[in-house]
């Protein structure tokens, strides 16, 4: 008798987990994203906390446009996101291994998707996709460590500066990261840093190839040389491509 409730009770659970999961690999995306942003003052400077407390709705107003005109591209109505702004958070996101492993890979996404659950306890609602934007203080910290994002479990965690002076670099980043969390997948070298020809290129097509006016908002960088490449200092020197919106499943 006891065993058979527990073995529902297990089984209950983990319908539960599936029918989440699959839920997050297939968005539903006739109806509107929700996308929650914690802000967190990641170095402890008192500069960092001053520039958190200056971020307004209206920063995030230039990503919802531009996921709408390019989600348009794709489809006939372009979808509905909405960037809220949650509450600062003191806690940081659980540190992405320096060692990379299958395993330690496995228990970082446990421990990030736990972290995830206990900021989100005694909140009400339940965004589309959550993001931790981790601040530092660009006077510190020159070079930022990669951000990571998990489609399972719709939670990234962003680098960002902060600074009035790079705040459209750092709606790239986020918006990169964003992407990640509905599936879309890098489309750059990790060793060089290079986009990947075709498939990481705003404009593979054009003659001469180089140097490139946009970046591939996946392929993070804009070619200049078969070499050389920069960074997208705005939105609007990205795009999203076909590839890109297929596998978040904007288009078939
Ligand atoms: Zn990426």
């Amino acid at each position: 008798m006891w065993k058979k409730i527990r073995v529902s009770l297990l089984l209950c659970i983990l319908l539960i987990v599936a029918v989440d999961t699959w839920r997050d690999m297939h968005q539903d995306w006739t109806k509107p994203i929700i996308v929650l942003l914690h802000p967190i003052n990641a170095d402890g400077q008192a500069a960092t906390s001053q520039y958190i407390q200056q971020i307004s709705t209206d920063d995030l107003s230039e990503m919802v446009n531009y996921l709408q005109t390019q989600s348009k591209e794709f489809r006939d109505q372009p979808i509905a996101f909405h960037f809220q702004l949650g509450r600062e958070l003191t806690t940081l996101p659980p540190k992405f291994p320096e060692k990379k492993s299958v395993l330690n890979n496995i228990l970082w996404s446990l421990k990030f998707r736990f972290y995830a659950w206990k900021q989100h306890q005694g909140e009400d609602g339940s965004p589309s996709v959550t993001l931790y934007l981790n601040y530092y203080d660009p006077k510190l910290q020159k070079v930022l460590k990669h951000s990571t994002a998990l489609e399972r479990g719709r939670i990234g965690s962003v680098n960002l500066f902060a600074s009035r002076k790079q705040s459209s670099s750092n709606k790239v980043v986020l918006v990169h990261e964003l992407l990640h969390t509905f599936g879309a997948k890098d489309k750059y070298d990790f060793t060089t840093g290079q986009p990947l020809y075709p498939t990481g290129y705003a404009n593979p097509e054009q003659q001469p190839r180089y140097p490139q006016q946009r970046a591939e908002i996946m392929g993070g960088y804009i070619a200049l040389s078969e070499s050389k490449s920069k960074t997208p200092e705005d939105l609007e020197d990205t795009m999203i491509s076909r590839l890109t919106a297929q596998e978040m499943g904007w288009v078939k």
